[in-house]
């Protein structure tokens, strides 16, 4: 099995604040992210009908569908770096061009960047200062399409020839097919990867991935698991939590680009969607020739109001920070039997299942999916349903 080999630790183990767990054995990483959900749910009194154990991920290293990398140094006037910050040092960063998380087109793709942008001379774009030029290398790679998109960020303090660094990435031997290199211009003063403008290099900006036999398709900034193997795990997790669905309304609330909703449209009367990125909600219309799924572009808070189907089932997928205890109310009082919530941090689900468990709902299923091997992070799947469940 994938999952207890055992690679060389990483290089950069004690400097790179990605990975927290790399070099434990996978076995112990699992035992402490289902003791931290596990601890949480006790702390905060959920009542849990089961509790399974953690599914790990299907593969530990060479998963990640998508890496966003930043500019830097790792001392003053030190050679350019492009990676991830260091550990605790919020200003350096460490070159990650060994990262086992990602695959070797990653890894090459990265060299490349790296090397053509120290090559030129302009500095890198310093985030106190809001001087320079080079800002982050966002990467995507669909792993089961082999379709990879890379978009490089700048500000507009300079004119570099970026056709010539797409040029030198065509040329790459990649083991993926590379189907766009973007330019894209940032001038903003907040550290985030976001868009002034976007211009194509090479290509298309888009990319397809798929997940469970169907085809989803990815702008550079809509929101996608990161963990396509993965996924399909959580994906299956949530369906099976979701039960007989034939004649029943689901809302499918924080969307994304629409994978849940499109995944339990063949069995559902319809799906309902909900998300705040509208390129996320464009992306995917019409795409799997499903006509029983709308998408609503917009907070939940304030589309749940206006949507006219009423819902007999809700799915939730809300993003780190959980729901906000004003659209939670709203999506409590639509009555519905049962709800699917998916977490992707446990400190914010257990809050929102106090407030679930409050109102009527009782946690009749819960497992833990890990989505993150390595790094602390991990997937929690939730199964609520009205009334009293055996709790244990
Ligand atoms: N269910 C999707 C996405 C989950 S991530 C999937 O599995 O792929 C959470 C999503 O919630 C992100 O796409 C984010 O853009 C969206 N989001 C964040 N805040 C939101 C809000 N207030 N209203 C609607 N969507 C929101």
């Amino acid at each position: 099995m994938e999952n207890m080999e055992i690679r060389e630790v990483c290089r950069d183990k004690d400097i790179c604040g990605g990975c927290v767990y790399q070099g434990v054995p996978y076995e112990e990483q699992l035992s402490n992210k289902f003791g931290e959900v596990k601890g949480l749910l006790d702390k905060k009194d959920i009542r849990y009908g089961e509790l399974l154990p953690i599914e790990g991920a299907p593969s530990r290293y060479g998963y990640r569908n998508k890496m966003e990398y930043t500019f830097g140094d790792m001392e003053k006037n030190g050679p350019m770096t492009l990676g991830m910050h260091k550990k605790k040092h919020f200003m350096s960063i460490v070159t990650v061009d060994q990262c086992q998380i990602v695959d070797e087109d990653f890894r090459k793709i990265l060299t490349t960047v790296l090397d053509f942008a120290a090559k030129t001379g302009f500095p890198y774009y310093h985030k106190l200062r809001h001087t320079g030029f080079w800002r982050h290398l966002l990467v995507r790679k669909g792993l089961k399409t082999g379709e990879v998109l890379v978009a490089v960020v700048t500000s507009s303090q300079a004119q570099v020839n970026m056709m010539e660094l797409a040029e030198h990435l065509k040329a790459l031997d990649l083991e993926g097919s590379l189907v766009g290199v973007l330019h894209i211009i940032n001038d903003s003063l907040a550290d985030v990867v976001q868009c002034d403008e976007s211009r194509i290099l090479l290509g298309r900006d888009f990319l397809y991935e798929e997940l469970l036999g169907l085809r989803f398709k990815i702008s550079p900034f809509s929101f996608f698991q990161t963990n396509s193997f993965g996924a399909e795990v959580l994906y299956e997790t949530a369906r099976a939590y979701v039960g007989e669905t034939k004649d029943k309304v689901i809302y499918d609330l924080y969307s994304g680009t629409g994978t849940i909703a499109q995944i339990l449209a063949p069995v559902a009367k319809k799906v309902v969607g909900v998300e705040i990125v509208e390129e996320a909600v464009e992306a995917n219309a019409g795409l799997n020739q499903l006509d029983n799924c709308d998408f609503h572009a917009g907070d939940v808070l304030k589309v749940i109001d206006e949507l006219s189907e009423v819902p007999d089932l809700i799915v939730l997928d809300p993003p780190r920070d959980g729901i906000n205890p004003k659209a939670l109310e709203k999506i409590i009082r639509f009555g519905v039997e049962r709800m699917v919530y998916i977490s992707c941090k446990p400190t914010s689900l257990a809050r929102d299942l106090v407030t679930l468990q409050s109102s009527g709902y009782q946690v009749e299923k819960c497992c833990c999916i890990d989505l993150f091997p390595s790094t602390y992070h991990v997937e929690t799947v939730v199964l609520l349903s009205k009334g009293e469940v055996d709790s244990k």
